[in-house]
């Protein structure tokens, strides 16, 4: 067996669970070392009955008093049986599983594990999984891996697959310099993938995934390194010095604009007069106004005879801000076009004729436009919004497109400016830390599904009173098809719920662009009252006319997150409300909603995140799924960032940076955006 063998080859893979594995992206046996689990479970120790706590999963050692009792109800098959130990008595409850009542006789003695819950005043565990004490003595000393799943595959199958390849590790060669590696502490990378597999010491786990996480900042911060060198100092071929048209523009506007985004929008024109050319990054919280400082930027840009590109992470968005620059700009004679990967290929053919021969001034788009058949003929300026969804390699591609053209890019992710600027070495930064002045500060709840009727009112309520509102169903597990069929059942069950007159639609990643694109459409003309959608809505989208923001199952999703979809609302001049339902009865869930119930501040809600996770909380917590950083959170591992920052320099002052950068064993898949 070699790494580059197909995972079908390895014993008790399939062809079946091999197009499963597939869909995860794992094509061969290095791709499967190199899947890491999301999470790890731990097995804790068992208590008594009388220390069980509602809403927590939890074990009890406890012996069977009565014949399991077998039931169907519906579709659903029920067992149940009691348990008890010294002190006191416990119910529990499996589904679809009747063979238990074979299996499971009275007077025998279990570990059972858990959800507490209180069903009438019996004290209920459901669905538990049952172990002889001495086989749960063995697993409480390990943390079982958890992987990302798809629909068909268990954790369980893919840690059989890595256990009978995990040998190959020590084919995989060492990516770092040896140098590195003991200045740093590291451990070996083959001994880390081991370990992130199969933690089986708590503490050599820790650097296991230190390692890890040094690794995801050296070869970012090693790629940005390298992009920096081609980039310093390049003298400004594009001077742009269009201020009157700007103050006449920026004094059209509906709306004054706040000190700091003035403040901004010089910064850049500053930039774009100099000398050399511009490499800028605009960090601002959600809400702040970016994209108007974009749009002043491309009409100077244009006015003084030059082409733009603005590149942003999903068709959704693209959609929405090319009629909003279009509306913006047009009057001012810029010719804008929106390029997307649905674009109908007709189109898409006039599109790159018209950017070759300079008849388009501005093009907006996803990844589409960093194709090869994309080719400018005076490219100035090109923007990427929510820059922490791209990689280095696509800001490059971008800006290749031209010959040495300003760069701006957009951030809503609030990083302390000293980590953006080892994180960002390579651009100056603006900061844009004032919100419009009209705006009223969002009104929070945190609450459990027994207010979700009340919500339910409050959202009519607002409707009828002209507003629109966002419901946000969470992921169900990391399954795709489950997720759609959920926003689908959801719809359906809120349209039975809601008055008739109420106009409720779904949105969801898997549906075609335009069909998205549609909805969207009707969504911003009102057409729709209550859109139910998945996270698609996360990023950027702007209709000032929403008011409220439900968000299901928010204990799921991590608070940065939850503040980026609260950011969906509160950007008019209305009050505006977000509701975080917790789906989970439990102390340590509301209390982390909490946090954004008392603060609208992504800053303040950044540093709480992290204090509420402590530095050693892994288990168990979801990651945000960005591309480029599977483990590595800036908050977090600070400190590992500035290491890896160290180390990269020490590389590339030994002119070695090229040739680790070939070494990294995530290859080209690793700057792959996700869209
Ligand atoms: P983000 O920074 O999240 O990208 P947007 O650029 O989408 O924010 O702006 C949010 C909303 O605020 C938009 O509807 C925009 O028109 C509006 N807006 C931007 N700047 C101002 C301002 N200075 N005063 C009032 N409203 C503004
Ligand atoms: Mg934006």
């Amino acid at each position: 067996m070699q790494l580059d063998h197909t995972v079908n080859q390895i014993k008790g893979v399939g062809e079946k669970s091999s197009t499963l594995f597939r869909k995860l992206g794992i094509e061969n046996i290095r791709d499967l070392l190199l899947y890491f689990p999301n999470s790890y479970k731990r097995y804790e120790a068992p208590v008594f009955i009388e220390e069980l706590e509602v809403g927590r999963r939890m074990a009890v050692k406890a012996q069977i008093t009565s014949k399991p009792d077998f039931r169907r109800v519906r579709s659903l098959t029920l067992t149940t049986c009691f348990a008890k130990d010294v002190t006191g008595a416990l119910k529990l409850v499996w589904f679809n599983m009747p063979y238990l009542r074979n299996t499971l006789h009275t007077g025998q003695t279990y570990v059972f594990v858990g959800d507490i819950s209180m069903k009438g005043n019996t004290l209920t565990m459901e669905h538990p999984e049952f172990y002889k004490e001495e086989d749960y003595k063995a697993l409480e000393k390990v943390l079982q891996p958890i992987y990302g799943l798809t629909k068909g595959l268990t954790s369980k199958s893919i840690g059989k697959a890595v256990r009978a390849v995990l040998p190959l590790v020590d084919d995989i060669p060492e990516p770092l310099p040896d140098e590195i590696i003991e200045k740093y502490d590291l451990m070996y990378y083959s001994d880390a993938i081991k370990l992130m597999h199969f933690p089986e010491d708590e503490e050599l786990f820790m650097k296991a995934r230190k390692r890890v996480i040094f690794d995801e900042f050296f070869f970012y911060l090693a790629r940005m390194e390298k992009l920096k060198e081609g980039q310093l100092q390049v003298t400004n071929h594009y001077v742009i010095n269009e201020n009157d048209i700007k103050d006449s523009f920026i004094s059209s506007l509906p709306y004054k604009l706040t000190a700091a985004q003035k403040r901004t929008v010089d910064e850049i024109c500053e930039d774009m007069a100099g000398d050399l050319v511009m490499n800028r990054l605009v960090q601002g919280d959600v809400g702040s106004g970016k994209t108007i400082v974009a749009a002043i930027s491309f009409l100077v840009c244009v006015k003084s005879g030059f082409q733009c590109a603005y590149m942003v992470p999903t068709e959704v968005l693209a959609g929405q801000h090319f009629e909003k620059l279009k509306k913006l700009l047009e009057p001012y004679g810029v010719r804008v076009s929106l390029l997307c990967g649905s674009t109908p290929a007709k189109e898409k053919r006039m599109i790159y004729e018209g950017l070759k021969a300079h008849d388009i001034d501005l093009v907006i788009g996803t990844h589409a436009i960093i194709q090869d058949k994309v080719e400018f003929k005076e490219l100035a300026l090109v923007v990427t919004d929510e820059q922490h969804r791209f990689g280095v390699k696509q800001r490059e591609k971008l800006s290749k497109k031209g010959d040495m053209p300003h760069v701006l890019v957009m951030s809503a992710t609030p990083i302390p400016r000293t980590l953006a600027i080892i994180l960002y070495g390579d651009l100056d930064i603006s900061v844009i830390d004032e919100l419009p002045a009209n705006r009223l500060p969002i009104k929070n709840c945190a609450v459990g599904v027994n207010y979700r009727p009340a919500a339910y009112k409050f959202i009519t309520k607002e409707v009828a009173a002209g507003h629109q509102a966002y419901v946000i169903c969470a992921m169900v597990d990391e399954n795709d098809t489950l997720e759609v069929e959920n926003v689908i059942g959801y719809t359906e069950t809120l349209k039975e719920k809601l008055p008739p007159s109420v106009r409720i639609e779904y949105l969801h990643g898997k549906m075609s662009s335009e069909e998205k694109q549609s909805i969207m459409n009707r969504y911003y003309n009102r057409e729709i009252d209550v859109l139910v959608s998945t996270t698609v809505i996360e990023v950027g989208i702007d209709n000032p006319n929403s008011t409220v923001m439900m968000i299901e199952n928010a204990e799921r999703f991590g608070l940065a997150q939850l503040h980026q979809l609260r950011g969906r609302v509160g950007r008019g001049d209305a009050q505006s409300y977000c509701v975080f339902m917790c789906g989970k009865e439990s102390r340590e869930a509301m209390d982390r909603l909490q946090v954004l119930v008392d603060s609208n501040d992504g800053f303040f809600i950044a540093n709480e995140d992290l204090r509420l996770r402590g530095p050693g909380d892994f288990f168990g917590y979801r990651q945000s799924g960005d591309p480029y950083f599977k483990l590595a959170d800036v908050y977090n591992h600070a400190d590992v960032l500035r290491n890896a920052k160290r180390a990269v320099d020490e590389v590339k002052k030994r002119g070695m940076l090229e040739e680790v950068i070939a070494s990294d064993l995530r290859g080209g898949s690793y700057t792959d955006i996700n869209l």
